[in-house]
């Protein structure tokens, strides 16, 4: 692997010791849970052993006590053989723990830290089907109840679209506005159990790319959530979203990072391979020149995602980074796959061989946890003010 890009020995070590995993348990199963959109549970209990479902959880909660750069390189190294994969444990991470690390009462993090070392799998729960990149504007209400009949907490009634995890998780972080005459200012961040009365996960979504990654509606009827169960305060919901997404961000330049790799990785063994006029592709200057531009745009990638993760993780100030390393490396993901595929020739366009799946993965890369077009308004923002 060309990693130009220096790594402590213990970053290196770990990040080597994931992508062994990815290659030896996840590689041989990528093509049919494509196929299948489905995960193998087998397989995510053995992520669950190796501990990239817990990576910042502290050794004290159980979990791996490790950094957020070692969240980021835990979602490169399995994006690098299944990107499903890579955001399986990214939303795991980047969203769902780290929120609950930060937000969350002393009961939250008792109640849900160690579970996430075991067998527990969290969603985010934010987008809606009218309210996407204006995410705020959502339509989900929470009212506050104090009945014999209904409980005591919060009524939580709407409908989430679009959420990862959601056939696997068990515990959902819903954002509701419990005060829409205050706008944004209403929005409070909940933590809902699976099979809480009145929460229901709905249809799962049929996609181009991370197919074995799930993707789905949720219900919620009356569901009442005691107040227990906020995170964070009633009303600043939006400061949990704004700054766990920020770094979500980061985790998603990191599995287009990641697939970006793989398809270089594929076509570097292919280009060697393959014959034509009597001598392997790889000879040919016009293929070298095509090739050296994957790699330096998977690199220059990788300085984009290493830095936002290393200045976060300082407490410096990451976020025009961040914004530049999500779009740039959904760009060189999408761009890189298809190169390959070019170089692949007819083989490049069939299942058989592994790059189309990775073009087809790259898609999501612009889209999710704000849209390249969201980018280049924190970017704008960022270098005006
Ligand atoms: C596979 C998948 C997984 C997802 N997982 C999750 C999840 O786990 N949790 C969750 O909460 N959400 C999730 N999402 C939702 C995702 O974050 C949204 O789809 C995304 O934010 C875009 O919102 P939208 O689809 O409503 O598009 P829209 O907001 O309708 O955008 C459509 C187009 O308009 C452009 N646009 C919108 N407003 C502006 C503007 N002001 N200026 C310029 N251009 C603009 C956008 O850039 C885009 O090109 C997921 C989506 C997918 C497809």
């Amino acid at each position: 692997m060309p990693a130009l890009t220096r790594l402590a020995e213990d970053e290196a070590i770990f990040r080597d010791s994931v992508y062994e995993f990815a290659d030896r348990e996840i590689r041989p199963l990528a093509r049919e849970m494509d196929e299948h959109a489905k995960f193998s549970p087998e397989l995510i209990k053995k992520l669950f052993e190796l501990g990239v479902m817990s990576v910042e959880v502290p050794e004290s909660y159980g979990g791996a006590g490790g950094t957020f750069f070692h969240s980021v390189l835990a979602v490169e190294s399995l994006s690098r053989v299944d990107p499903s994969i890579g955001v399986l444990v990214d939303v795991q991470n980047t969203l769902v723990i780290n929120a609950v690390m930060r937000w969350g009462t002393d009961e939250i993090k008792r109640k849900y830290l160690p579970k996430f070392a075991t067998s527990l799998i969290g969603a985010y729960c934010l987008s809606e089907a009218g309210s996407g990149s204006d995410a705020f504007a959502m339509a989900t209400r929470a009212t506050e109840v104090n009945d014999a009949v209904k409980g005591d907490g919060f009524a939580i009634n709407g409908r989430k679209l679009w959420i990862t995890n959601g056939n696997e998780a068990d515990m959902f972080i819903v954002f509701a506005n419990v005060n829409p005459d205050a706008g944004y200012r209403g929005i409070t961040a909940f933590i809902v159990d699976r099979g809480t009365p009145g929460f229901t996960v709905g249809k799962k979504e049929d996609k181009l790319g991370i197919r074995a990654s799930s993707t789905c509606e949720l219900i919620f009827e009356d569901c009442v959530v005691p107040k227990s169960q906020i995170l964070g305060e009633v009303g600043k919901g939006y400061k949990v979203a704004i700054e766990t997404l920020n770094e979500g961000r980061i985790g998603i330049g990191a599995q287009m990072l990641g697939l970006a790799q793989g398809a270089l990785d594929h076509t570097i063994g292919y280009i060697k391979e393959r014959k034509q006029f009597g001598k392997p592709i790889a000879d040919f200057q016009g293929v070298q020149f095509q090739i050296a531009r994957m790699a330096m745009d998977v690199e220059t990638t990788r300085l984009l995602v290493y830095n936002s993760a290393r200045l976060r993780d300082a407490g410096q100030p990451f976020l025009t980074e961040a914004a530049m390393c999500k779009i740039h490396s959904s760009e060189v993901a999408e761009r890189v796959a298809s190169m390959a595929i070019n170089l692949y020739g007819g083989n490049g366009f069939v299942k058989e061989y592994p790059v189309e799946k990775l073009y087809r993965d790259a898609k999501i890369g612009q889209i999710y946890e704000g849209t390249s077009n969201m980018q280049l308004m924190t970017i704008a923002k960022g270098i005006l003010s």
